[in-house]
């Protein structure tokens, strides 16, 4: 008689779902990053300090003051599929205001690493709870003297999946992706302090009292944010298409740099690339950029929200739009109305 025996197919234990699952949301130390900064934000923190060492491959420590975790949440938080910022489908219809709602990103970057996490809620009376998370297990959940917050610490990510670890890039290749990631978030949050250190170096920090301005004059330094312009584009000063608004800041032509790292886009809040707004920031500059230069460019994008869907894929940074030409026109036309306005751009033949 059959049997469950007489096949070769089975179920895999949790362990190792929860281990390719990790290969599909951390992809290397920025997502996880990505995945805590994130974490912080949704938690109302007035400030964030990203600390990592060796590009990410050996620490990475996210602090924060957010509302922080009582013992119970921070045992839930590293079960799977654990969220408490959704109940369920109704939710996802009509919008999701938080930047994470999968309830997948601690479990499954304390299934490839070994996670602490130390957390008082705020306003509690008493001590914080500290609970670490090692290889996919509860190790050891314990009381802490702590601030209010939280503070998570994940230590050599991809200790036990060697094929992933091989596959990291240099420490200094590593390192710029984090370093692209937390720049994002801090230039889209000027009212958060965000400080960036590498191996005990302050790269950056940010006030968290400031405007895009100044979160600018932090990150990438005097020069360039002296070379900003502002943009402000909405309504009858775009030309039709699915954008409300185009707002933010775009450097002079001449302040340019041979990689696309320092264009950053935002649709609704969140970091994403899109090839159309590329395109339109690139086609606003025309000739005034070399072959292969970029300007650094913070911009955001407003669209409603079924225009554009950005919630497909955790390590989704890039989106589509229904009309994606309509979308570049907009865009060149709200850089290219800032530039001349300034007297950046040389005048060119009105484009039909
Ligand atoms: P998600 O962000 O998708 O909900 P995560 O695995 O990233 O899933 O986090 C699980 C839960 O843990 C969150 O929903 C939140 O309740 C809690 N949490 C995680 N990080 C923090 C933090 N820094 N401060 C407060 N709560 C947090
Ligand atoms: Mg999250």
């Amino acid at each position: 008689t059959p049997s469950q025996h007489d096949t070769d197919i089975h179920q895999l234990d949790e362990a190792t779902v929860a281990r390719i699952a990790a290969g599909e949301v951390v992809e290397r130390p920025a997502s996880a990053v990505k995945e805590l900064v994130e974490n912080s934000l949704d938690a109302d923190a007035d400030s964030v300090d990203v600390t990592v060492e060796a590009g990410g491959t050996e620490l990475i420590r996210v602090a924060d003051d957010g509302r922080g975790m009582s013992e119970a949440d921070l045992r839930a938080a590293v079960r799977e599929h654990t969220t408490s910022k959704i109940e369920g489908l109704e939710d996802l219809e009509s919008g999701v205001a938080t930047l994470g709602f999968r309830g997948e990103a601690l479990h499954t970057i304390g299934s490839v690493s070994r996670l602490t996490i130390r957390s008082r809620p705020r306003e509690s009376e008493g001590a914080g709870t500290e609970l670490v998370y090692e290889g996919g297990d509860v190790t050891s959940v314990e009381p802490t003297g702590c601030p209010e917050g939280t503070t998570v610490e994940i230590e050599e990510l991809f200790y036990n999946t060697p094929a992933r670890r091989k596959f990291l890039k240099t420490t200094a290749t590593e390192f710029s992706h984090v370093n692209r990631v937390v720049t994002r978030y801090a230039l889209a949050n000027p009212d958060v302090a965000v400080t960036l250190t590498h191996d005990g170096r302050e790269v950056f920090s940010t006030t968290g009292q400031g405007d895009l301005q100044a979160a600018v004059l932090a990150v990438y330094g005097r020069e360039v944010a002296s070379a900003m312009i502002p943009v402000d584009a909405d309504g009858d000063d775009l030309p039709p298409g699915p954008l409300e608004s185009v707002s933010g800041l775009v450097s002079h032509p001449e302040t340019n740099r041979s990689s696309r790292d320092y264009l950053a886009t935002y649709v609704n809040g969140r970091a994403v690339t899109a090839d159309a707004v590329r395109e339109g920031i690139m086609g606003a500059y025309g000739t005034q950029l070399g072959g292969d230069r970029y300007p650094f460019v913070t911009l955001f994008l407003e669209v409603p929200g079924d225009a554009v869907d950005v919630n497909v894929h955790p390590r989704k940074r890039e989106v589509r739009f229904d009309d994606d030409d309509a979308v570049r026109r907009q865009v060149d036309a709200a850089v290219e109305s800032a530039l001349l306005e300034h007297g950046l751009l040389r005048s060119r033949a009105p484009r039909g």
